[in-house]
This record gives C-alpha cells, sequence and structure tokens, in this order.
C-alpha cells in the first residue's frame, strides 16, 4: 500500500456550521502538504455539503453505514448508490457500536459490503474483541471469525479496507499495546491478504506517529480526535 489511509469517523456529531467549518480547516491544511489519503466521514446530514468543501483538497468523504438494498421500502435508510450520488468514495461497516446497538450480524456486514462495492465505494469493514473475549484469550479467534463472515466475495484492495478496532480502546483513551496492534494485524494479514489493515481506538496526535509506524498498520480510523479540525491534521502529519 502507497499512502496511509487517515480516516475520521465523526459518528453522530456536527451541525452545519461547525461541521463546514471543521471540514475546511482540514481541507485547508491538505492543501498545503499532508502525506496521507485523508477520509471524512460526517453524518449522512453533512455529507453533501461536506464533499463539496472538499472539492480539490484532495480529501474523500465517506459514509457511515448503508443499507444492503440499492432502494426500495426501508424508512429512515440510506443505501451505497445515495452515498455514491453525493460524493462518497467510502463508507464505514459494521463498526462496533453498529454492531452493539443495531445488532448488526457478519451477514448483513457481508451483504452491505457487496452493496457498496456494487456502488463502486470502498468498504471499510470494522472488526474488533470485546474487553471480556481480549481477557479470556479469544480476541484472534473472534477477529477471525469476523473477518471470515463479514468480508464479501469480490474484496480486493481496491475496494476494500478493514479496520481493527479493539471495542474496549474505542472512545476510552485505552490504547491497545504496540506488541499487540502489530500481533493482531499479522493475524489479519494472514487472513485478508493485501487488503489495507486500519487501526482504530484512541488513536490520538501523541500516539499516532508510533501506531502508524507498526507493521501491518495501513492507516488509522479516528473518532473523538477527528472532531477537532487540528488534531486531526496533527495525526495526519504524523503519517509517514
Ligand atoms: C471509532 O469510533 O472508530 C474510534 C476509533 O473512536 P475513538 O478514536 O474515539 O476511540
Amino acid at each position: 500500500m502507497g499512502k496511509k489511509l487517515i480516516v475520521g469517523n465523526w459518528k453522530m456529531n456536527g451541525l452545519v456550521a461547525d461541521g463546514l467549518k471543521r471540514a475546511s480547516d482540514i481541507a485547508a491544511a491538505a492543501k498545503a502538504g499532508l502525506s496521507g489519503q485523508m477520509v471524512l466521514c460526517p453524518p449522512a446530514t453533512l455529507i453533501g455539503a461536506v464533499s463539496a468543501v472538499l472539492q480539490g483538497s484532495g480529501i474523500a468523504t465517506g459514509g457511515q453505514d448503508c443499507h444492503d438494498k440499492p432502494s426500495g421500502a426501508y424508512t429512515g435508510n440510506i443505501s451505497a448508490p445515495m452515498l455514491k450520488d453525493i460524493g462518497c468514495a467510502y463508507v464505514i461497516l459494521g463498526h462496533s457500536e453498529r454492531r452493539l446497538y443495531e445488532r448488526e450480524t457478519d451477514n448483513q456486514i457481508a451483504a452491505k459490503a457487496q452493496a457498496a462495492h456494487a456502488a463502486g465505494l470502498i468498504a471499510i469493514i470494522c472488526v474488533g474483541e470485546s474487553d471480556a473475549e481480549r481477557s479470556s484469550g479469544k480476541a484472534g479467534e473472534i477477529v477471525s471469525r469476523q473477518l471470515q463472515g463479514s468480508i464479501p466475495e469480490g474484496a480486493s484492495e481496491k475496494n476494500t479496507v478493514i479496520a481493527y478496532e479493539p471495542v474496549w480502546a474505542i472512545g476510552t483513551g485505552k490504547v491497545a499495546s504496540t506488541a499487540d496492534i502489530a500481533d493482531m494485524h499479522a493475524l489479519i494479514r494472514t487472513k485478508a491478504g493485501v487488503l489495507p489493515i486500519l487501526y482504530g481506538g484512541s488513536v490520538k496526535a501523541d500516539n499516532a506517529q508510533e501506531i502508524l509506524r507498526i507493521a501491518n498498520v495501513d492507516g488509522v480510523l479516528v473518532g473523538g480526535a477527528s472532531l477537532k479540525a487540528e488534531d486531526f491534521i496533527a495525526i495526519a502529519k504524523a503519517a509517514p
């Protein structure tokens, strides 16, 4: 893989004014020159406007989820072609918050990834173990099962990215150790082949450089620290 991928997941945060200000501050920094490939994933309400602000900056836009059907009677949902239509190049799928609160299964995530591919989007498929699963020595087994179930046929390095996000490290300030990240990414590499692999879980400006230097870490997925333009820019600057 070439450039490191630096993905910001804004989750359910941002009204028009602050979202667009953040996007334009990040775009200005990118135009001044950053080595990583940045992707911003705003809430659905802001994707179209953020995509417009990012035009010409080299930063891509992504959704945070999509339905597995292209259209139809699915009130409240958003399809992959709709995301593509408003400027997305990426979509995050199977984030642990969706696996937990929306009870998404590996099968559903695979179907969504297939829909994303059909629409010409790059699927960022999230996997990761819980605290209890890691404590009981099952992290590798759980992540392997999630990979097996949620990567669809036809996945390639052109249309799929894996994000390893230990659930206990998301939004908690706890970061997996360098050795644990290296071990899990090496395991994922054996299952996911050439697919790029991101690490996510409390990535901040002060730990990004160390994380981005670990073998098989092709980029980072950033939640909390992507909500402040200067923090996200600092993470992107840490990319070699
Ligand atoms: C995430 O939600 O994908 C994430 C990694 O969040 P945070 O950076 O806040 O831990």
